[in-house]
């Protein structure tokens, strides 16, 4: 049964803003909450968007074996915590993963009966560019780290099951709705 939903993008396609519009949508949707040692930004909260901490209680967590996959990049630790994403699975719940491209491929190869991957791709390179500029949350040395990155993510789209353009938001919103209620249906949602 397929109720895992990865959402995957180059860093600045917009995963963050199509996943807050799909849990405004969709309220069957549960969204599984991700650790990071990244500082928080201005309108994110603990719990929510992120578990906020240390890059020492980071690494204390992938010492203890903790996490089903993490990454460190751009300075920072992300990772997706075991038991969390265990207790979703054991429940059977739809769970909306947001993850970079490396640790979607690490979920998709772990739990390939139970996920829907979805690649989104920014309009171009040069949107891209602008959007991560708008965003105002990375120093210029980090938004050229991030447009390093894009390559390698951008090689690994046809890993995924669907891609899907995020140029006008509501369009791309809707296109991953209709995946989402398609690929999922069965899955018991929670209540
Ligand atoms: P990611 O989570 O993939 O790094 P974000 O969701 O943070 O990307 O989006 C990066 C920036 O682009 C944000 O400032 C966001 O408001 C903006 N953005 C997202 N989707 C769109 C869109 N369809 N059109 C224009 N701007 C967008």
């Amino acid at each position: 049964m397929k109720n895992l939903v990865i959402i995957t993008a180059p860093s600045g396609s917009g995963k963050t803003t199509l996943c807050k519009e799909i849990l405004k949508k969709e309220d069957k949707v549960q969204f599984s909450v991700s650790h990071t040692s990244r500082k928080m930004r201005q309108n994110e909260k603990n719990g929510i968007d992120y578990y906020f901490v240390t890059n020492e209680e980071f690494i204390e967590g992938i010492d203890k074996n903790e996490f089903i996959e993490w990454n460190y990049h751009f300075d920072c630790y992300y990772g997706t915590s075991k038991s969390q994403i265990q207790k979703s699975i054991d429940k059977k719940n739809l769970i909306l993963l947001e993850l970079d491209v490396k640790g979607a491929l690490s979920i998709q190869k772990l739990y390939p009966d139970q996920t829907v991957s979805i690649f989104v791709e920014p309009p171009s390179i040069n949107d891209l560019q602008i959007r991560l500029e708008k965003r105002g949350s990375d120093s210029e040395k980090i938004i050229a780290k991030r447009l390093q990155r894009i390559e390698f993510e951008l090689s690994h789209k046809s890993n995924f099951d669907f891609t899907v353009v995020n140029d006008k938001l509501e369009v791309a919103t809707n296109q991953i709705l209709e995946i989402i209620r398609n690929e999922t249906k069965g899955v018991s949602y929670v209540t």
